[in-house]
Formats: structure tokens, C-alpha cells, sequence
């Protein structure tokens, strides 16, 4: 079975993106964050070690249904669509949209978006809400400029080439205090999501390995005690 093989080997695989400040960023040549320190906890349960997948945010689903990985912490928001493909834990935060704008920007609500240039992370739920291929969104935007690296599209905002950034409201947090001068968050929570841990579809043994820590976390605090600590960092 899955979890007999990963402690075979040693180690267990966790793929990310590690472009997501606090869930999953380079601090120097390490990886840390929220989702690194819940993998951790992870593998110490399974008596391994950890070892990290850093790959494109839209190729991780992939990696799950290719066998590369056994699991993915990377700020994933558990949506029906991805759950055709893969399964998802117990959710360990909640998040939503939101939108960074220059200051001083004509861009005040989420209905401002309209006829607007906006940047997004390709293949995550912000790049779904923008480009709006179900027609159910309440922004019609003028267009979606998708980019690896949420990092990117901050860059191009600040040179003026989009008008707006749509990201997840953590991160989006941890944007604009580095960039306090230039930048601000709207109050607008264009979604309501969860995210969830995915693994491969059908492999219930390495879901319950996430769930129960992921329940162990929650009854001792520890699990508020990680996001607080990213908080602050
Ligand atoms: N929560 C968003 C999603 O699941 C973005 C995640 C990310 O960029 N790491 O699509």
C-alpha cells in the first residue's frame, strides 16, 4: 500500500509552489511556511522524512495523478472541479479573493474590476473567478494576464502594466506590507474557499495519514499556533 512504500523508502514526497508567502516561500534556499511545518508534522507521524516537490502550480494535480507525489500542501483551495481529479483532506483554513490595486488607483470595489487589466497566479481559483468561463462571475474584466509567480504580477502592477491583482487574501496580506508605499488590499472577499491537502485519487490510506494529523493539529492548537506564527513573520 501507498503508506507501507513511503516508509519502505524513508521518505515521504509533498509537492508545492513554493511562490506563497506564508503557506510556502524561499526563505534564503530553504522552503518554509504553514503548509511545510503541517507536512512535517506529516511525516514525523509516518516516521519519515520529508521531501519536497517544488513545481508550477498548475502542474500539481499532475503531479499526483502521475504517481510523482504523495501529497500537496500548497494553499489549495478544495473545488469541485479539482475534486474530479483528486482527493482532498479535511479543510485547515479559510481564505478568499482579494484585490491588490496601486494606491491611489480609480479601483475601490470588486465591481471597479470591470473593463480592467488583471493579474493573476495561472490555475488557481483567483484566475478562475477573473477569466470567468461559466459567465457567473460578478466582474466582466478586460482581460486576465496570468503569471507563475503571484511575485510577477506585483511587479507588472507596480510598472503600471496591469491595473489590479487578484490573490488569495493571505498572501495578498504579505504582499503589500512589503510593499506598504506602493500598494493596498481592497476590503472586497470576492470568494468564500477552504483549502484542503489533495492526494491520489482513491489512496485512503495516505488521506487518513493527513487527516488525523490534521485533527491532532486542530485539538492541541498547534495548527493556530503555526498560522500565528507566520502571522508575525
Ligand atoms: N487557493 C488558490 C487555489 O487553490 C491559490 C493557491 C496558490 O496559488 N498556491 O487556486
Amino acid at each position: 500500500t501507498s503508506v507501507d512504500k513511503i516508509k519502505a523508502n524513508g521518505f515521504v514526497t509533498m509537492s508545492t509552489n513554493a511562490e506563497f508567502e506564508p503557506f510556502e516561500y524561499k526563505d534564503g534556499e530553504e522552503i518554509v511556511g504553514i503548509d511545510i511545518d503541517i507536512s512535517n508534522k506529516i511525516a514525523e507521524k509516518l516516521g519519515v522524512k520529508l521531501k519536497i516537490n517544488d513545481v508550477a502550480f498548475d502542474s500539481l494535480t499532475t503531479e499526483l495523478k502521475t504517481g510523482k507525489t504523495n501529497f500537496v500542501a500548497a494553499g489549495m483551495t478544495a473545488d469541485e472541479d479539482r475534486k474530479k481529479n483528486v482527493d482532498f483532506s479535511d479543510t485547515y483554513f479559510d481564505a478568499s479573493q482579494s484585490i491588490i490595486t496601486l494606491k491611489g488607483s480609480p479601483i475601490k470595489t470588486r465591481a471597479d474590476l470591470t473593463g480592467k487589466k488583471v493579474g493573476v497566479q495561472q490555475g488557481t481559483t483567483g484566475d478562475t473567478y477573473c477569466t470567468d468561463e461559466k459567465g457567473t462571475s460578478d466582474v466582466k474584466v478586460a482581460s486576465t494576464e496570468r503569471y507563475n509567480k503571484g511575485v510577477d504580477a506585483i511587479a507588472d502592477l507596480i510598472n503600471g502594466k496591469i491595473d489590479a491583482v487578484v490573490i488569495d487574501d493571505f498572501p495578498a496580506k504579505k504582499f503589500v506590507e512589503k510593499n506598504p508605499d506602493k500598494l493596498v488590499k481592497l476590503d472586497d472577499a470576492l470568494t468564500v474557499e477552504k483549502y484542503a491537502i489533495a492526494v491520489p485519487k482513491g489512496d485512503t490510506e495516505m488521506l487518513k495519514a493527513v487527516n488525523d494529523v490534521l485533527s491532532e493539529l486542530k485539538s492541541s492548537g498547534e495548527l493556530n499556533k503555526i498560522i500565528d506564527k507566520y502571522k508575525a513573520a
